[in-house]
């Protein structure tokens, strides 16, 4: 029940009603048995820092921030943490010290994903990454802070991939690539590689027929295959990847890891993962579409 000492939370985005984050969130706090409300707030980029103002006003306590603003909101923020700056993209807003600080969970989120599911530590570990956008820039942040030993970009726009190599190699001491997003270069970094993670949207619903251009006969069953898609939860890459005898993870418990991280920075508790887990995974069945095909590819 919503009372006057209830504290609010939410998500700005364009467009926001499939998030499925008002889902997991308000789980987590009704779970825990917080009086806090997470609500979805549809913001228009020419409304983005009128938004800000107004959840400020408003005692809003923390909101996360999806697409398309996460890089724009930068400029209305009091402080970032260390990865944001570094990304150079917030998913999350915690209202701190007279103004927002803004965070960025989906790396570390991404690793814990890995632990957690997979017991995989990256320390050391060759990572292929598809994709040099936002996702991507937050995944190979956090895989360089873990440790891990080789990054390689694969991104359509070469440029863009550069542009990321530079950035990692100014902060981190992996040792970073640059390929083309190919078949025939892929094939040689695979056979050089511990990981593969497709950080690009091809093969999301409603696409998902889709892949991207990996020479699957190339993936060896030592690979662990990883696609940020939550949306089917098993694409097409992931199942070519099991078939090849890979072992793989989908982009749900990524999904609930960012938002786990999230929830502790605006509740100060430890998050109820497994209840984030259910409601996210139930409000995905209910946005229909991708749904789910075949298994979670755990
Ligand atoms: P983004 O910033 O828009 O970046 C998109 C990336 O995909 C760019 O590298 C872009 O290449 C590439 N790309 C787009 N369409 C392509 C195509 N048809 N062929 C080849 N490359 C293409 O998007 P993002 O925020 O990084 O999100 C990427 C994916 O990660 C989405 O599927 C999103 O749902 C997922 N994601 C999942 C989680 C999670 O928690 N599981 C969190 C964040 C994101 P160019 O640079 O050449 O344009």
């Amino acid at each position: 029940m919503i009372t006057g000492r209830t504290f609010v939370l939410g998500i700005i985005g364009w467009p926001v009603e499939h998030s499925v984050s008002p889902a997991m969130h308000n789980a987590a706090l009704t779970a825990l048995g917080l009086d806090g409300v997470y609500v979805p707030f549809y913001v228009a980029p020419p409304d983005l820092e009128a938004a800000l103002k107004g959840l400020w006003a408003l005692g809003v306590r923390g909101a996360n921030v999806t697409v398309p603003h996460k890089e724009a909101v930068i400029p209305f923020l009091s402080r970032l943490s260390p990865e944001a700056k570094a990304i150079g993209a917030v998913n999350t807003l915690v209202r701190e010290d007279g103004g927002w600080t803004g965070y960025n969970t989906d790396g570390v989120g991404f690793v814990r994903s890995l632990e957690e599911e997979l017991g995989l530590a990256v320390g050391g570990r060759r990572a292929l990454l598809l994709g040099a956008g936002g996702a991507a820039r937050a995944v190979a942040f956090a895989l360089a802070g873990a440790g891990a030993g080789v990054i390689t970009l694969a991104n359509r726009s070469r440029e863009r991939a550069e542009v990321l190599a530079r950035d990692l190699a100014r902060q981190a001491q992996a040792e970073v690539h640059v390929l083309p997003l190919e078949p025939e270069a892929l094939a040689g970094a695979l056979a050089e590689s511990d990981l593969l993670i497709n950080c690009l949207p091809v093969g999301m619903y409603p696409r998902v027929e889709e892949m991207p251009p990996v020479p699957v006969e190339k993936l060896s069953s030592n690979l662990v295959v990883c696609d940020l898609i939550y949306n089917p939860r098993s694409t097409r890459l992931l199942q070519a990847a099991q078939a090849r005898g890979c072992r793989t993870l989908d982009g749900l418990p990524m999904l609930v890891a960012q938002g786990a991280v999230a929830f502790e920075l605006w509740t100060g508790k430890s998050a109820p993962r497994e209840t984030m887990r259910l409601a996210a995974e139930q409000a995905l069945g209910r946005a229909g579409g991708g749904g789910f095909h075949g298994s979670p590819g755990r």
